[in-house]
C-alpha cells in the first residue's frame, strides 16, 4: 500500500511538471496573440488560429493576450 501512494505521488508531480512545460495555447497568426485554452477570445478565433505549445508561440514572436494573460 505504501508503494502505491509513493507511485501515485510521482505520477502527480510528473504530471503537473509535464503541463508546466507543455502548455498548450491558441495563437493567432494574424496578430500575433497567444491565448489561454478557455479565453473568450481563442473561442472566438477560429480562422487564423492554430493551437501550439506556449514557447512554439513565443518562439514565432506571439505576444500574451491582454484578457486572459495568454
Ligand atoms: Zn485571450
Amino acid at each position: 500500500m505504501k508503494k502505491f501512494i509513493s507511485v501515485c505521488f510521482l505520477l502527480c508531480i510528473l504530471f503537473i511538471q509535464h503541463t508546466a512545460l507543455a502548455e498548450t495555447v491558441y495563437f493567432n497568426l494574424q496578430s500575433l496573440k497567444y491565448h489561454k485554452l478557455n479565453c473568450a477570445y481563442a473561442k472566438k478565433c477560429t480562422k487564423n488560429c492554430v493551437k501550439i505549445e506556449k514557447q512554439e508561440a513565443k518562439s514565432k514572436g506571439g505576444v500574451p493576450c491582454k484578457v486572459c494573460g495568454g
